[in-house]
C-alpha cells in the first residue's frame, strides 16, 4: 500500500507526507502509530483534482453536499487520543464523508467501521477508498444517531460531527474500558469542544480537550 504509485503519486507526494508528518509532531502529536498511519494515506486522493495541492495543510475543503474533509491535525489529535496506552482492536467512525479518517483508522486498526448518512458521500468515499484496498474496513450508509449495533460493542468510537450531547445509542456501544472522542456543541451554532468519553466499570468519565469546528451531526438518512 504505502508507496505504490497510483494515479500519479509517487516520490513528490511522499515527500509531501513526510512535512505534513513533521508539522504535525512540531504540533504535539507524539504517537508514532498514528505519524506513521497519516504517512501512508495521501489526503488528495479524497478532494477534487483542483484542490489537491492543499489537502495536506490544516484548511476545511469541501467535499460535496454541503460537507467538509477533516483536516489531519485533527484526525491525528483524535486517534491519538482514542488509542493512547492501547493496543487497537475494532472502532467505529460516525461520519465516513470522503473516507480520509477511514482510510487513517484502516491503518491502524484491525477491525473499522464507518457509516455515512449521506449516500451520494458514501459512494463517493468507497471510490476514493477502492485503490487502498483496506480489506478491514467496512462502510455503512446509516445514521449515526443509532449507532452501528451489529458490530457494537467497540473499544472506539470516533464521531466526525458535531451534536450537542452525547447520542444514547454511542454510549451503549462502547466497550467497558473503551474510550469515544466526540466534538459538543453548546446550542445551536455555538463554541464546540472534542471530548472524550472513557467508560469504566462504573460509569462515564468525561475530558474536554481542545476547541474545534467540525459540521453539525444531523438526524436520519439522506
Ligand atoms: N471523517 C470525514 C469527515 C466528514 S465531515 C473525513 O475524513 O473527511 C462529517 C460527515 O458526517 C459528513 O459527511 C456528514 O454527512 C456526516 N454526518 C453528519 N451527521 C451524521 C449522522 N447522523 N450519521 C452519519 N454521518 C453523519
Amino acid at each position: 500500500m504505502n508507496g505504490i504509485p497510483r494515479n500519479g503519486i509517487g516520490m513528490t507526494s511522499a515527500r509531501t507526507r513526510a512535512r505534513m508528518v513533521e508539522r504535525l509532531r512540531g504540533k504535539g502529536i507524539r504517537d508514532e502509530r498514528v505519524l506513521a498511519a497519516l504517512a501512508g494515506v495521501p489526503p488528495h486522493l479524497f478532494v477534487e483534482r483542483a484542490l489537491a495541492s492543499r489537502a495536506y495543510e490544516d484548511t476545511a475543503l469541501p467535499i460535496g453536499f454541503s460537507q467538509t474533509i477533516s483536516q489531519p491535525y485533527v484526525v491525528a489529535r483524535m486517534i491519538e487520543v482514542l488509542i493512547a496506552g492501547k493496543q487497537p482492536k475494532n472502532v467505529l467512525e460516525v461520519g465516513t464523508g470522503c473516507g480520509y479518517q477511514a482510510a487513517v483508522l484502516a491503518r491502524i486498526y484491525p477491525e473499522v467501521y464507518s457509516i455515512e448518512r449521506i449516500k451520494g458521500l458514501l459512494e463517493r468515499a468507497r471510490a476514493n477508498l477502492l485503490g487502498l484496498r483496506l480489506a478491514n474496513l467496512r462502510l455503512a450508509h446509516g445514521d449515526g444517531y443509532a449507532g452501528l449495533e451489529k458490530a457494537a460493542p467497540f473499544q472506539s468510537i470516533v464521531v466526525a460531527a458535531a451534536a450537542p450531547s452525547v447520542p444514547e445509542a454511542l454510549l451503549r456501544q462502547l466497550a467497558p474500558g473503551g474510550r469515544m472522542v466526540l466534538p459538543l456543541r453548546a446550542g445551536v451554532g455555538g463554541a464546540q469542544r472534542l471530548v472524550l468519553i472513557e467508560r469504566s466499570g462504573r460509569g462515564f468519565v468525561e475530558t474536554e480537550l481542545d476547541a474545534v469546528r467540525f459540521v453539525p451531526l444531523e438526524a436520519g438518512k439522506a
